[in-house]
C-alpha cells in the first residue's frame, strides 16, 4: 500500500506559513524534498507539524533565559535527530529502511526479556536492547517521536519500540523508587527501614472542623503560647507547619486549618497527619463540615481528638455537642467510648494544656516511630516562590534527617539544601523526623503533596527529577481516583473489596432513601461503603474525599458547577 501523502499547500495554510517557508523547514529538519515536490508522506507531515507547533508553544513563554535556553537545547536536539537520521541511507524512505533492520535485529531479540526501570534514556535502553542508538530513535521516529539519545522515555514508549524488535520488557520495581518519588508512597518507601532501627518520633495534628468554630484561633493560640519557641526566635513565619514543645515533648501541627488542605494532600498520596484535632464550637455543634471532617478522618484511618471550643461563651453546650457527636459514631470517653472531647477556649485558653496532654497520650498509644539513621524523606506541605529565596518548600520530615547541603529530588525538582528556617525564623543546620522546616536550594516549585528524598549526589537528583517531569508530561502517573471502568475492572479481578460512595441528594428524605436502597445491594464481590453523605451540590470537597479513597461521586437531583466537573476530571474521579 503507497503511504498517505498531505499536500505541502494545505499543510502551509494549515499552520499559517507561506509554502517556501514551510518547505525550508522541513528540509532544516533533515528530510529530502526536490523544489517540485507538491507532496509529502503523511508521517512526516505530523513529525514537521508537531515540531513547528511545539516551537510555538516555547515562543509563548514570557521567560526569555528560559525560552533560550530550551530553544538551543532544542536545536542541539534537532542536530542530533538530524544527524542519526542522514545515516540511515535513502533518506526517503526512513520507515522501510529501518523496517529491514528491525527484521535483521529481531532474531537476536526474540523471546529475550529485558528489565528497565519507569523511565530510561534513549541510549541507555539502547544498550539494554543491544541495539545502535540510530535504531532506537529511528523506531521512535516511526512511532511520532522525535528523541535525541539523552532524552528520557517512559516504560510504556519503551515497550512500544521493544515490540517492534521482539523483545519483551519488565519493569524493574526497586524500593525507593519513582513511583514512591512522585505518588507520596511513603508507607512503601519507609517500610525498608528495619523495625530495630526505629525511634520514637513526634505526633503530626491537624486541625479541623466547621467554618468560624475556632481552628485558626486554636492553632494561633497554642503557637504563641508556646515559651520555648517564643524564646528562642525572632518574628513568627507562617510556613504551613510548626512544633510546639510540651512536657518536654515536641508536638508538631500543621497549620493550614481545614480539610481541603488535608484531603489534598491524602489524594497525592501522602500521609503527613497522625492525629486529628477537630473543632467544634460549644455553641453551634455539628455542622455539615463537620462531619465532613469526621469522615476525613475515619478514611484516613487517623484517631481524633474532639476539642469542644468556645467554652467561655455563656450559651456553651458541650454535653449537647456529645450528644450530636455521638450520632456521628464518636463515642466521648466519659460516656464510656474511645474518643476523648475535651472542653477548651482558644480566646482564654482555658483547657488547652489538658488538650496538648490528650494528643501527647494519644500519640503515646500509636507508638510512632522513624528511623533517623537513613537518608531523609519528607513531604512538601506547602511551597512557593520567594523573591528573595526562588523556590522554597516547607518539607515535613517522616524519617531521616535533612542537612544543609544535601542533594534532594522533590517532585519534578531538585537541588542542594542551601538554607533552612523553622516557624520562628531560625536557621536551622539539621532537621529529624515529624520536624518541619522551610527548605531553599530547589531548581523549581514543587506541589503540596510531592516527597522529598536525599539522593547520593546532584546528578542523580536531577536525574530522578528528570524521570518525574518525563512521567507527568507523559501522563502516565495516575495515583488519583479510579474512573468507574477502572473500579469494575478492579472488582471483577478481585482487587477491589469495597465501592466507596460520596453521596449527594437534594432533599434529607431522598439521601435517606438512596441510603437505604444502596445499603440493600448485596454483592458477594464487592460491599458498597458510603465514605460521606450530605445535601446540596456536589462540591469540591466531595470529588477530593473520593480522590483521595479510590471511590466515585454519586449525586441525586444534585448538580456541580463547572469548577467541580474540571476538577473531577483531573483527578479522574467519576459523578454518577
Ligand atoms: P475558623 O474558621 O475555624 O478558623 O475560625 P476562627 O479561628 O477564624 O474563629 C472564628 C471566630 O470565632 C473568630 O472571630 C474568633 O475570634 C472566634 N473564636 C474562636 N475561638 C473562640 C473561643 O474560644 N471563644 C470565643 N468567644 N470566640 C472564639
Amino acid at each position: 500500500m503507497p503511504a498517505a501523502k498531505v499536500k505541502i499547500s494545505e499543510l502551509a495554510e494549515r499552520l499559517g506559513l507561506k509554502e517556501k517557508a514551510l518547505k525550508d523547514k522541513i528540509i532544516d529538519l533533515g528530510f529530502e524534498l526536490g523544489p517540485k515536490e507538491k507532496t509529502i508522506e503523511k508521517d512526516i507531515a505530523d513529525l514537521v507539524e508537531s515540531e513547528i507547533e511545539s516551537e510555538a508553544q516555547i515562543m509563548e513563554d514570557d521567560d526569555t533565559a528560559e525560552v533560550y535556553d530550551e530553544l538551543v537545547s532544542q536545536e542541539i536536539e534537532r542536530e542530533i535527530i538530524k544527524s542519526q537520521r542522514k545515516k540511515t541511507a535513502g533518506k526517503k524512505n526512513i520507515k522501510s529502511n529501518t523496517e529491514e533492520e528491525v527484521k535483521n535485529v529481531t532474531e537476536s531479540l526474540k523471546g529475550k526479556e529485558v528489565e528497565i526501570p519507569e523511565v530510561i534514556s534513549v541510549k541507555e535502553f539502547s544498550e539494554k536492547l543491544d541495539l545502535s542508538v540510530a535504531k532506537v530513535i529511528g523506531e521512535l521516529m516511526k512511532n511520532g517521536i522525535l528523541a535525541n539519545l539523552n532524552q528520557q522515555i517512559d516504560y510504556d514508549t519503551a515497550q512500544i519500540i521493544a515490540n517492534e524488535f521482539g523483545a519483551k520488557l519488565k519493569k524493574i520495581h526497586t524500593a525507593g523508587d519513582i513511583e514512591d518519588v512522585m505518588s507520596g508512597n511513603i508507607e512503601k518507601l519507609l517500610a525498608e527501614d528495619e523495625p530495630a532501627s526505629l525511634k520514637k518520633r513526634p505526633p503530626v495534628i491537624s486541625v479541623m472542623g466547621h467554618v468560624d468554630h475556632g481552628k485558626t484561633k486554636l492553632l494561633d493560640y497554642i503557637r504563641d503560647a508556646d515559651v520555648v519557641s517564643t524564646e528562642s526566635g525572632g518574628i513568627t513565619q507562617h510556613i504551613g507547619a510548626y512544633q510546639v514543645v510540651k512536657n518536654g515533648q515536641k508536638i508538631t501541627f500543621l497549620d493550614t486549618p481545614g480539610h481541603e488542605a488535608f484531603t489534598s494532600m491524602r489524594a497525592r498520596g501522602a500521609k503527613a497527619t497522625d492525629i486529628a484535632i477537630l473543632v467544634v464550637a460549644s455553641d453551634e455543634g455539628v455542622k455539615p463540615q463537620t462531619i465532613e471532617a469526621i469522615n476525613h478522618a475515619k478514611e484516613a484511618n487517623i484517631p481524633i481528638i474532639v476539642a469542644i471550643n468556645k467554652m467561655d461563651k455563656p450559651n456553651a453546650n458541650p454535653e449537647k455537642v456529645k450528644g450530636e457527636l455521638v450520632e456521628h459514631g464518636l463515642q466521648p470517653e466519659d460516656w464510656g467510648g474511645q474518643t476523648i472531647m475535651a472542653p477548651v477556649s482558644a480566646m482564654t485558653g482555658q483547657g488547652i494544656p489538658e488538650l496538648l496532654d490528650m494528643v501527647l497520650l494519644v500519640a503515646e498509644m500509636q507508638d510512632l516511630k522513624a528511623n533517623p539513621n537513613r537518608p531523609a524523606v519528607g513531604t512538601v506541605i506547602e511551597a512557593i516562590l520567594d523573591p528573595n529565596l526562588g523556590p522554597v518548600a516547607t518539607i515535613l520530615i517522616n524519617a531521616g534527617i535533612l542537612k544543609i547541603g544535601d542533594n534532594v529530588v522533590v517532585g519534578r525538582a531538585y537541588g542542594r539544601i542551601k538554607t533552612m528556617i523553622d516557624h520562628t525564623g531560625k536557621r536551622l543546620k539539621k532537621v529529624s523526623s515529624s520536624d518541619a522546616a522551610r527548605i531553599s536550594g530547589l531548581s523549581t516549585v514543587p506541589m503540596s503533596g510531592d516527597i522529598l528524598q536525599v539522593c547520593a549526589n546532584e546528578k542523580t537528583a536531577k536525574e530522578q527529577a528528570l524521570m518525574v517531569d518525563t512521567l507527568l508530561k507523559a501522563d502516565q502517573w495516575k495515583n488519583r481516583g479510579m474512573g468507574m471502568e477502572e473500579i469494575i475492572s478492579q472488582i471483577h479481578k478481585g482487587r477491589l473489596k469495597n465501592l466507596k460512595i460520596v453521596l449527594k441528594a437534594d432533599t434529607k428524605g431522598s439521601l435517606e432513601a438512596i441510603r437505604q436502597s444502596l445499603a440493600k445491594i448485596k454483592d458477594d464481590r464487592v460491599a458498597i461503603k458510603i465514605i460521606h453523605a450530605g445535601i446540596g451540590a456536589i462540591t469540591e470537597g466531595d470529588v477530593m474525599m473520593a480522590s483521595a479513597s479510590k471511590g466515585i461521586v454519586f449525586g441525586f437531583h444534585v448538580e456541580e458547577n463547572v469548577h467541580v466537573s474540571r476538577l473531577a476530571e483531573r483527578e479522574n474521579v467519576d459523578i454518577m
